[in-house]
């Protein structure tokens, strides 16, 4: 591939400055790398074993590894949850810094983020929720496993502030199995409600879809400037493909896609891309350190 930055060069940093300071319109396309960088890294195995020492003694190694994962019972899975909601959803995130940046430097722009990431780091960090589709789900809410109902989801907050006290830390579990949650329609068996199968309820986000597809449509007219940032190839087709596809249909982007492993685009964007084999935070703090 022509043209890769694999360096973080004054030159570099002043080419997507001039980018940005084109673009009528910015769409933030954001993958797992972006909470990677905020301190939430689905592959890390230190990270895990130091905070899930007894699930980590269990056979999962890393966060990614939870998906699909068989718990051995009610009381590990929800203890388990409650801290992992707490920790990625309602604590603030060790690096809030890339956050802010990007909200600065795209600050005044026509603007959109559209990410797979639930925790909701975006709006936690200042974006306009109106302006964000999580499309993969919110760690924000619970749903019906069923789902007996479109629904059928609701506030994990305030289950999280119950269960917590109630995780015994020695164990991991939680002891009171009057707190792991049940459906409040049909009483059924409930899961966090994220995108992990066929039974995801994306009713929440409806809205949110609706608003990008406005603001996309609205975007054609003048230059569109798509960050994409940290979307490899795990899903590709949440926000990495759409992020090409919508370089594709519209004659004036410029897609600028920063991942440390896959920079790449295909060939026929190459001519309106920039690709940066980065992560995404300094170039960002390089960005806003710019003013
Ligand atoms: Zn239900």
């Amino acid at each position: 591939m022509r043209d890769l930055a694999r360096a973080l060069t004054p030159q570099l940093v002043e080419r997507v400055a001039a980018l940005l300071a084109g673009a009528d319109h910015v769409l933030i396309a954001a993958g797992a790398g972006m909470s990677a960088d905020a301190g939430f890294d689905y592959t890390s195995e230190a990270q895990f074993v130091r905070r899930y020492p007894v699930l980590a003694s269990r056979g999962p190694r890393c966060r990614y590894q939870l998906f699909g994962y068989a718990w051995p019972s009610d009381a590990v899975q929800w203890g388990h949850l409650a801290r992992h909601l707490e920790e990625l959803r309602f604590t603030p995130p060790p690096h809030g810094e890339p956050y802010e940046h990007l909200r600065a430097i795209t600050q005044g722009k026509h603007r959109f983020v559209l990410t797979s990431n639930a925790d909701d780091l975006f709006e936690r960090s200042g974006f306009d929720a109106r302006r964000i589709w999580t499309r993969q789900g919110s760690y924000a809410r619970l749903q019906c496993l069923a789902p007996c109902s479109d629904a059928s989801t609701w506030s994990a907050g305030p289950w999280v502030e119950a269960a917590l006290p109630k995780v015994d830390l020695a164990t991991e579990e939680l002891t009171d199995p009057a707190l792991v949650p049940r459906c409040p329609n049909c009483g059924g068996k409930v899961m966090l409600n994220v995108r992990g199968g066929d039974w995801f309820i994306d009713e929440p986000y409806r809205v949110q879809k609706g608003r990008f597809e406005a603001w996309f449509s609205q975007a054609q007219e003048g230059k569109l400037v798509i960050l994409d940032v940290g979307t490899g190839f795990n899903t590709p087709s949440v926000i990495r493909w759409p992020a090409e596809a919508l370089t594709l249909h519209h004659p004036g982007a410029t897609l600028v896609r920063v991942n440390r492993q896959h920079p790449e685009v295909p060939a026929e964007l190459e001519a309106r891309s920039v690709t940066i084999g980065l992560a995404g935070a300094p170039l960002w703090a390089a960005l806003a350190a710019r003013g």
